[in-house]
């Protein structure tokens, strides 16, 4: 099946100046100033005066929710696939958090096959906050060896008095057997660390790269831009180890909002490819007081990445380039998605549509238009759509 979409100024994510892009089944197969399809009929979506960008990829979502820290009624409910490609998400990682108790990799993989069914490019990761992490197989090489879907490692829990407290042996020891199971199967191996308000920040993470051969490449901590002081060893972090970094878009607006620490990490020197944005999707955002008291909770809404992305271009005055790399490219070649992340010739065709507003009007997800004029016309199993 071919579809052609006509006109619209391509964000790729560089320019690259207005374009029709034509589709085959689940690939972008041409790009080209002017195509013309004769003797067949096929649909022609005509888009002048809309933007494209390629679809965005969220990094860390709690697919099967997260939370339940304040009692098991806290437990938040699963992702529908409605909310993701309502914000401009045609690619996901799904992780489990805090709760690896009540939640498993057996429900895990299963929520994740479920949002590939309804047409969603999905992925997970092993484990939970704890180490010994909670695999499907006895080691985490097994996982990443013998489940398609599982590309790395995580959320392992540091800094925080939620985490299983790891020392830097045992934390050693779980990244590298993503690593080596990464490295066997043909993935990332990557281990995405949730890194928390605890003193030590990414203290432990750093005493590990120098004390080890993991290459820095193969660990990913997250929740970065949740204190002033974390942002900076985060900084220095990076730029002293050549480390990726992960903002959270889902936390609270403010100076620390995921598009202003991007912004504030450019200046600082890192290396943009290094950062990385994602929304904490469907995870429970708890408010604990100084002494470690439950206080409140929140959710983290999918819908924060595209918005994080918009600011950053937007408010933070960076190109539209820079500010998509975090959803875009950058993540794609951290976690080896090959084929996502960029609109270019072989490219999946996963593509987001905006209007003169940048507000989403259309989104397709590998070649299936998901939202037409800013309907769905993909919905999930149980939506209520
Ligand atoms: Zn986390």
């Amino acid at each position: 099946m071919l579809t052609l979409i006509r006109g619209t100024d391509v964000y790729a994510p560089n320019p690259i100046g207005i374009r029709d892009v034509l589709i085959s089944d689940r690939t972008i197969i041409r790009i080209a100033h002017r195509i013309d399809i004769e003797g067949i009929d096929i649909p022609i979506i005509e888009r002048k005066g809309f933007k494209m960008i390629p679809g965005l990829i969220d990094n860390h979502v709690h697919v099967l929710g997260g939370g339940g820290e304040a009692g098991y009624h806290s437990r938040v409910p699963e992702i529908g696939i409605d909310r993701l490609i309502k914000g401009g998400i045609t690619t996901v990682i799904g992780l489990l958090g805090t709760d690896g108790f009540t939640r498993d990799m057996k429900a895990l993989i299963a929520k994740v096959k479920a949002l590939r069914h309804e047409g969603m490019s999905a992925y997970a990761l092993t484990g939970s906050y704890q180490i010994p992490p909670r695999t499907l197989f006895k080691r985490i090489e097994d996982d990443l060896l013998m489940v398609e879907e599982i590309i790395g490692l995580g959320e392992i829990a540091i800094a925080d008095h939620r985490s299983s407290q790891p020392t830097v042996k045992e934390l050693k020891k779980a990244i590298a057997g993503a690593h080596v199971g990464g490295l066997l199967s043909g993935k990332a191996g990557l281990s995405n660390i949730h890194v928390g308000n605890g003193k030590d920040g990414l203290f432990i993470l750093m005493k590990m790269l120098e004390k080890s051969d993991i290459p820095v490449s193969k660990v990913h901590p997250t929740h970065i831009n949740r204190s002033l002081e974390l942002l900076d060893q985060g900084i220095h972090y990076s730029k002293t180890y050549g480390a990726t970094i992960d903002f959270t878009t889902g936390l609270k607006e403010g100076p620390l909002s995921a598009h202003r620490a991007y912004a504030h990490a450019i200046l600082s020197g890192v290396d943009p490819g290094r950062i990385t944005f994602s929304s904490d999707g469907q995870g429970s955002l708890p408010v604990f007081d100084e002494k470690g008291n439950f206080q409140s909770m929140g959710i983290g809404d999918v819908n924060s990445l595209y918005q994080s992305v918009k600011k950053a271009h937007h408010e933070s005055g960076l190109s539209r380039e820079l500010a998509l790399g975090p959803a875009t490219t950058h993540v794609a070649k951290i976690y080896h998605l090959s084929s996502k992340g960029r609109i270019a010739e072989g490219y999946d065709a996963d593509l987001v549509i905006l209007d003169s507003d940048d507000e989403i009007h259309d989104v397709f997800m590998r070649g299936r238009q998901a939202m037409n004029e800013r309907s769905l016309c993909i919905t999930g199993t149980f939506s209520n759509e």
